[in-house]
């Protein structure tokens, strides 16, 4: 026999009883961005590689180890994406989106990271992706976070999360702060890791968000971006943390959160979760108002988050509820050659008459006895049974197979009031 072929590492297949919780929170999903007025944008999973090292940055984990970049016949290098918010600017901007206008767009789908596979961090993985253009205003920024906040409210996840803020400020007060940072861990470059020292130069900011625990004092104690910001990103700031304590949504200010991307500009927020394990972020986002110009449009305002699917999944993980237990109404089983042939008929007159019927039709030549079983272990309310006698009198026999409500045999009009109820 020919040996099976597995699927990739870190790549996962979503089994029909796992769909319904994934379809379950994309019902969700949908339901609050449309109670928003945000619109779905598709876009393709393969974007040339220039597009992420231009806007993720050529110094982040992203693109220096993470992409799957392969060329294609004509020699063009692409990336299947790690992120989307690229790929949505880049589709905004071809398409003239962007020009004195406001978007509010989602869009939900793979992304692809070559990072080594563990609980809620896989190769290929689900993100919903949130982007806003043309608002300025902190009350964009506070929407985005009260729309993921209706979300987890939704879920029955609220109190297993909370929500992390900081300010990264403007580019130039960036540059000012990225100035102190560097002397300051000049001073201690003994303590720094190798993948710190290199970043030092390149993107030291970066060197906040280190995962390395050895680490972890030096960068507590270096100087807070936060403390470096000019009058206009204060007031910013301001009118998010007002907007949240009017409506009484508690967050904690984490001076460290820089995020992992170059782009962020201003508001950065992350919903975290203990629960998880040190993949705690389910939802991260924030401002970028550079990305834009960085791609070659206008100068403009963005902001956006994303949220990792699993993790997300992970956190409904006793949920037992949620479980695809039923797919069917009614199965129809169908004792010999005659019933067979008028069966195909009746299905469809049944689903002609009531669409919203989920009725199973037994497929194959098999005993009542099989058909039977296979009845009962589809989960349906009844069987729908046809034999020859049903056949010759163009009647149809009901089986109720939850309750003990006796069998009874009735015209197929009668079965679809029967069934209407
Ligand atoms: P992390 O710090 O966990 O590596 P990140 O900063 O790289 O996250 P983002 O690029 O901001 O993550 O992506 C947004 C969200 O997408 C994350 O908060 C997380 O929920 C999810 N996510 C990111 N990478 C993965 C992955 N490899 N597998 C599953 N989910 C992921
Ligand atoms: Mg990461």
């Amino acid at each position: 026999m020919a040996k099976n072929i597995q699927g990739i590492r870190g790549m996962h297949d979503v089994l029909p009883e796992q769909t319904a919780r994934w379809q379950f929170v994309e019902q969700h999903i949908r339901e609050v961005l449309g109670a928003y007025g945000y619109q779905e944008i598709r876009l393709p999973i393969v974007e040339k590689t220039e597009l992420f090292k231009r806007s993720i940055g050529e110094v982040t984990d992203i693109v220096e180890k993470e992409m799957y970049t392969f060329d294609d016949r004509n020699g063009d290098s692409l990336t299947l994406r790690p992120e989307g918010t690229a790929g949505c600017v880049r589709a905004c901007l071809e398409h003239g989106l962007l020009h004195n206008q406001t978007h509010r767009l989602w869009y939900f789908g793979q992304m692809f990271r070559y990072e080594r596979p563990q609980k809620g961090r896989y190769r290929q993985f689900v993100q919903l992706g949130v982007e806003t253009y043309g608002m300025a205003d902190a009350d964009i920024d506070a929407e985005l976070i009260l729309l993921s906040r209706r979300l987890w409210l939704r879920l029955g996840i609220n109190d297993s999360v909370e929500l992390q803020l900081n300010s990264l400020g403007t580019i130039a007060e960036r540059a000012v702060y990225r100035e102190q940072l560097v002397a300051y861990f000049n001073a201690h470059l003994e303590q720094l890791d190798e993948d710190s020292q290199r970043r030092l130069q390149s993107n030291p900011l970066r060197i906040l968000d280190t995962k390395n625990p050895g680490m972890q004092a030096l960068v507590e104690a270096a100087p807070k971006l936060m403390e470096s910001l000019g009058e206009e990103s204060i007031a910013h700031f301001k009118r998010l943390t007002d907007t949240l304590d009017a409506l009484g949504i508690a967050y904690t200010i984490n001076k460290r959160l820089v995020r992992g991307l170059d782009y962020y500009s201003k508001t950065v927020f992350e919903w975290v979760t203990t629960e998880l394990g040190a993949q705690g972020t389910i939802c991260a986002g924030g401002r970028y108002d550079g990305l834009i110009e960085q791609l070659g449009g206008k100068p403009n305002y963005a902001v956006g988050f994303a949220m990792g699917m699993e993790r997300i999944l992970a956190l409904l993980e006793n949920r037992e509820d949620l479980d695809n237990k039923q797919a069917v109404d009614a199965y129809m089983i169908l004792v010999g050659e005659g019933a067979q042939k008028a069966g195909v008929l009746l299905a469809e007159e049944v689903r002609d008459c009531l669409p919203g019927l989920r009725l199973q039709m037994h497929c194959g030549n098999a005993s009542f006895k099989s058909q039977f079983k296979k009845a009962d272990k589809s989960g349906a309310e009844y069987a729908l049974i046809l034999a020859e006698d049903e056949v010759q009198n163009s009647q149809v026999s009901i089986k109720f197979l939850r309750t003990d409500q006796p069998q009874c045999t009735v015209s197929t009009a009668e079965l679809i009031e029967m069934l209407k109820q």
